[in-house]
């Protein structure tokens, strides 16, 4: 393992795995992720998976439709494919 490097991202859920993944986006290549179990084991885990494109503020529903629009390129991508469904709308439900 190499014992100097730019950015050290720690811990390989989805933020981290995310925050890896757009550095190299934009050309960083020294960067290393530090997982102390396996990717994607903690929270990340346990998730539904459900992307929704609504949120408290511009700057969170800004950060979901990029998400949106990722994961569909993604999706299309035969290299690597995930099992991405993509819904529009959605409805909550309160009682009180
Ligand atoms: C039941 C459930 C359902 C959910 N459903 C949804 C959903 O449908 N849609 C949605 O958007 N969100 C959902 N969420 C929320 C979402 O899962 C979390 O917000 C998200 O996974 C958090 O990701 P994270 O990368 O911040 O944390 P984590 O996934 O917890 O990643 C942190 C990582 O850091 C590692 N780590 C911690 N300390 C160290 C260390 N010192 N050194 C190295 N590694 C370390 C851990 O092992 C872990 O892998 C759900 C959450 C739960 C619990």
């Amino acid at each position: 393992m190499k014992s100097r490097t730019k950015v050290v991202v720690i811990g390989g859920g989805i933020a981290g795995c995310s925050t890896l993944y757009h550095l190299t986006q934009e050309g960083w290549s020294d960067v290393v992720l530090v997982e102390r179990n396996e990717l994607t084991s903690g929270t990340t885990w346990h998730s539904a998976a459900q992307v929704t494109n609504f949120g408290m503020n511009q700057t969170m529903v800004g950060l979901k439709t990029h998400s949106i629009n990722l994961y569909k390129e993604l999706a299309e991508d035969p290299d690597y494919p995930i099992n991405y469904h993509h819904g529009d709308g959605g409805i909550r439900l309160a009682n009180t």
